[in-house]
């Protein structure tokens, strides 16, 4: 079960895909299989991140991603209203990247379960806690094009409805906590306050399993690397919509902290949350130390108590080698035991 000890580990969502499951160190990386033999490649690769997070000692641990090829698209690709073939030229994260993505031309719905069986057989299976993560509404509609609702917070809100159909059937299969992730949320705190935080809170309503959001700088791409550079020496993007966030539902934040230049003391602003420090930077292949992962709970202990921190990657780690992520999930889980011993 999660949080049963101080400082439990978890991470933020994606690790690498098994280069017979897919072309490693890529985003977007097409599958090598299909069919039946597709199926048993991803529950197959899902199967070796569940044993190597548990052989790490991750507390609350999740399938990798290893069912999608990404993770706005994986969930989409079941979801009625969008047509795949019109693809619109887009500005993704205020124009951070450009990308070709599908065009939403009707109502949105779920007429089948997107993930359900894939979550069953990773339940099966795991023997701690485990996460699920979905993307969060409004990353959603900042990864698709808009030719049906006209407004994205109506967009958003279509979308979260999808998404609580989804939430709450995974929920009924055992999963300890559903995190959405919300990149887009450092992007648009505007729209954060006016209508984000509510169509989030419109994916998670009812559901009794800890809930989760996760917001960061990006994956270790290099988009997201330069446009880092451009922040300047504190990035206090957090410090917008924190406090719309602590007033929320949503129990659990996922941030990055390892490398970043967020002033720590902003997790302030989330005291009624818990919080899941990033401690393990995505964006550097160098594996840390249990060391620097200790240092970086060490400072978030100075404005959060104990009981209110988890150990976490910093983002996803897809685009990483497999090996370094391997690696990374150790280090994790070694900071935490060390921030223990300490206490
Ligand atoms: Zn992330």
């Amino acid at each position: 079960m999660p949080a049963d000890r101080l400082f439990p580990t978890t991470i933020a969502g994606s690790l690498p895909k098994p280069r017979w499951l897919a072309e490693p160190e890529k985003l977007w990386a097409s599958w090598r299989a299909s069919g039946a033999e597709l199926t048993d490649a991803k529950q197959d690769a899902a199967l070796v991140w569940l044993k190597l997070q548990e052989d790490a000692g991750i507390d609350i641990v999740s399938d990798g991603e290893q069912f999608r090829v990404h993770f706005v698209h994986g969930f989409l690709e079941k979801v009625e209203g969008i047509d795949w073939a019109r693809k619109t030229k887009m500005g993704i994260r205020n124009n951070r990247y450009e990308a070709d993505v599908p065009t939403v031309t009707g109502p949105l719905k779920r007429p089948v379960p997107v993930h359900v069986e894939d979550v069953r057989f990773v339940r099966a299976h795991a023997k701690r806690g485990l996460k699920f993560t979905l993307p969060g509404p409004m990353t959603i509609c900042d990864t698709i094009a808009d030719a049906h609702y006209g407004r994205r917070a109506d967009m958003a809100m279509a979308f979260a409805k999808l998404l609580n159909q989804e939430a709450r059937e995974i929920e009924a299969l055992g999963v300890d906590v559903i995190q959405f992730d919300e990149p887009a949320f450092n992007v648009f705190p505007d729209d954060v306050r006016e209508w984000g935080v509510a169509a989030l809170e419109a994916a998670a309503e009812g559901l009794q399993c800890r809930t989760a959001v996760h917001i960061c700088y990006g994956y270790g791409i290099e988009a997201n690397i330069k446009w880092k550079e451009t922040l300047g020496s504190e990035w206090r993007q957090y410090e917008e919509i924190f406090p719309a966030l602590n007033a929320s539902r949503i129990q659990q934040v996922s941030l990055e902290c390892q490398g970043s230049r967020v002033p720590i003391s902003l997790i302030r602003l989330l005291s009624d949350k818990t919080i899941l420090v990033g401690s393990i930077d995505v964006a550097n292949l160098a594996v840390e130390t249990p060391e620097a992962v200790a240092a970086v709970l060490t400072e978030a202990l100075k404005h959060a108590d104990a009981d209110r921190i988890q150990a976490c990657t910093n983002c996803g780690m897809a685009p990483l080698p497999r090996e370094v992520a391997a690696a990374k999930l150790v280090a994790l889980a070694a900071g935490a035991e060390l921030m223990r011993a300490r206490l």
